[in-house]
């Protein structure tokens, strides 16, 4: 057995995994911020309330660890955050800790029990509140500490010339610093300034969906242009891993169309031919951080156990 936490700025659930498809959640707690006491106690409570001695304990977080000087990244929690977070709990638990962020933890859930099941090399794409992913290959998380490796939304490669007939287009300023990222333009919060930018019109990307499926002219021009935007980029992610699989998760995940479009129009742009959907949506989207901390769990387990 092995104790799972997906851990957020407001809550903290913890869950017993017996097999990455038998997660059993506890009650969720709140984080505490600032104390880093307080939030050793809550993960002690948990593991004590399973009872018993788990083999390790493996963390859903929402930051980074620099993979060089083991320093976790995690603004939102300050108590957690520019400490090595990994060594302080495995000194206060006295269990071998795990981290990894949450869209290596949607990549490793979809690998173990969703949509990339089967798959050598699964690319994870996370299309939401930011544009992120991750990549596994052979079980593997690739830099399973860090949090950078799979992070196709932040680099200056959004086109400034987009859609049929092309439009010039600005380069949004992004929250990492640079001007251009997918992540500016093709995040839920993207599409909407991507939308006011060609009409004048402040809609929430739902809105925008909705009225592009409608057949509504200036959301079907949106639309047209963020799929051409946003497939270049992924149609290179795919030529580089080789990846074979592309589960989407996140908010704009659920739009089955945009999806849908977006695969067709990835598969038009990578060098190997795929007769099956490529880009589809995730599977495990109940608690994917649970999940996904539950199987590289059961790696760590498996690894030090392998003779
Ligand atoms: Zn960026």
């Amino acid at each position: 057995m092995i104790v799972c936490f997906d851990i957020g700025g407001t809550a903290i659930k913890g869950a017993a995994a017996y097999a990455a498809d038998d997660v059993r959640p506890l009650a969720r707690q709140q984080t505490p911020i600032h104390d880093f006491n307080a939030f050793v106690s809550v993960l002690k409570s948990a593991i004590d309330e399973i009872g018993g001695t788990p083999e390790c304990v493996a963390l859903s977080i929402t930051g980074i660890i620099d993979p060089d000087t083991d320093t976790s990244f995690i603004a939102n929690i300050p108590c957690a955050h520019q400490r090595p977070l990994k060594a302080d709990l495995e000194a206060a638990l006295g269990l071998p800790v795990l981290i990894a962020n949450d869209a290596d933890c949607c990549a490793l859930a979809e690998y173990g029990v969703g949509a990339g099941r089967g798959h050598r090399v699964v690319f994870s794409a996370i299309l939401g509140t930011g544009v992120g992913g991750a990549l596994v290959i052979d079980g593997k998380l690739i830099n399973s500490v860090g949090g950078f490796a799979g992070e196709w939304g932040h680099a200056p490669v959004a086109a400034t010339r987009a859609g049929n007939p092309p439009e010039d287009l600005p380069r949004f300023a992004c929250g990492c610093g640079l001007d251009g990222c997918l992540d500016a333009i093709c995040s839920a919060r993207g599409m909407e300034k991507l939308h006011r930018h060609l009409t004048g019109k402040a809609m929430a990307a739902e809105e925008i969906l909705e009225s592009w499926q409608a057949g509504e002219a200036d959301a079907a021009r949106t639309i047209d242009i963020y799929i051409d935007m946003l497939s270049g980029p992924l149609a290179l992610v795919v030529n580089v891993t080789g990846t074979t699989i592309i589960p989407v998760g996140g908010g704009l995940s659920n739009a089955s169309a945009l999806l849908e479009a977006l695969d067709q129009a990835v598969r038009a742009r990578i060098l190997r031919r795929f007769t099956r959907p490529l880009v589809v949506r995730a599977e495990c989207t109940i608690e994917p951080g649970l999940v996904g901390a539950a199987v590289l769990g059961f790696d760590f387990v498996r690894q030090r156990s392998a003779p």
